[in-house]
């Protein structure tokens, strides 16, 4: 689409360049998609420089300028991004979550090659994969401020509506770190859509961390991401299908379920429950196995 009221393209990462009539480009497949008739520059990200993709023992940092396409190849170049050490190699099981979650994009040349993860998560729509991947790996935000200052902030958190961020006007989401912890959980996920190439109705991801804890981020379904979380063991083991129905009931407002052409609240939140319970079962209680796509497939 074309944006005729852009006056500049301004190649710059640095936030204090920002103002009003301001946006930041990344891939650009939403602002070139959406258009508008207000914006004036465009910041272009893509000479920032940023290194995509940046992995230590820690755990794993994630560029918001890292595309699809490069994070989709993570699983298999992992063991190639370590620091040269003696020690062994860390086991991150939820790495399987990462192409799970690209595979929830509309699989489209552009979007996979062009969009990235910032982008994704800073557009805040409800079935934004790379929110979900961040938000159910207890991805922390790295923020830089047109002030100068630097604040981090949940993924989980960041998000607050539907195409609502907590990004106040000339943020710059700089990066993603998902710690160690989480990479080492053992994790489920679930995502239903309503129509074959449909976007995501509901997404679910739960982890069951080495401390017994049990985290269940539930997205799409919702208009921002909701994460219910049960202590350490005993507590999360105990956790029977009662329990997790009376905490989806308290965490989840009706209200809160989203309600567009890709599912109607009603049909979310069904869903929610019934995809919580399959995951409680099989991290839980044993039973099936692991990453079940729902009946239909990935993108928009
Ligand atoms: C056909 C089609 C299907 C799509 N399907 C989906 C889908 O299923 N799920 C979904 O979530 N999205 C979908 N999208 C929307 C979009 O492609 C994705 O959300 C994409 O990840 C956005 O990333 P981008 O890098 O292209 O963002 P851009 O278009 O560059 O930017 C999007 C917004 O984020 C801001 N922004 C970008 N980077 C930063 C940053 N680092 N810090 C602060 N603000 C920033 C921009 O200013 C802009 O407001 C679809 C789009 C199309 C055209």
């Amino acid at each position: 689409m074309d944006m005729n009221t852009i006056e500049e393209l301004l190649p710059t990462a640095d936030p204090a360049a920002w103002r009003p009539g301001d946006a930041w480009l990344a891939g650009g497949t939403v602002l070139f998609s959406y258009g508008s008739s207000t914006l004036r520059r465009l910041l272009d990200l893509g000479a920032a420089g940023w290194t995509p993709i940046t992995v230590d023992a820690d755990g794993i940092e994630l560029a918001a300028t890292c595309t699809i396409a490069a994070l989709y190849e993570l699983p298999d170049t992992l063991p190639q991004r370590l620091p040269e050490t003696d020690a062994a190699p860390p086991v991150w099981p939820a790495l399987a979550l990462v192409r799970q979650c690209c595979d929830a994009f509309v699989a489209s040349f552009k979007i996979w090659n062009m969009s990235t993860v910032g982008g994704n998560i800073a557009t805040g729509l409800p079935a934004g994969p790379m929110t979900s991947l961040c938000a159910g790996l207890d991805g922390v935000a790295t923020i830089l401020s047109p002030g100068g200052g630097t604040r981090t902030m949940p993924v989980a958190e960041l998000v607050v509506g539907d195409g609502l961020t907590s990004l106040a006007p000339g943020e710059l989401l700089r990066s993603i770190r998902l710690p160690a912890h989480a990479l080492a959980a053992r994790v489920a996920y679930r995502r239903l859509s309503l129509s074959n190439l449909g976007r995501s109705g509901v997404l679910l991801i739960g982890r069951h961390d080495g401390d017994g804890t049990f985290v269940l981020t539930v997205t799409a379904a919702t208009q921002r991401p909701v994460q219910l979380r049960f202590g350490t063991r005993p507590d999360a083991d105990a956790l029977d299908a009662d329990a997790l129905v009376r905490a989806l009931d308290a965490a989840i407002p009706v209200s809160l379920y989203h309600d567009d052409i890709h599912g109607l609240p009603r049909w979310r939140r069904d869903m929610t429950y019934k995809l919580a319970e399959e995951i409680r079962r099989e991290l839980l209680g044993g039973g099936e196995s692991a990453g079940k796509e729902g009946r239909h497939g990935h993108g928009d």
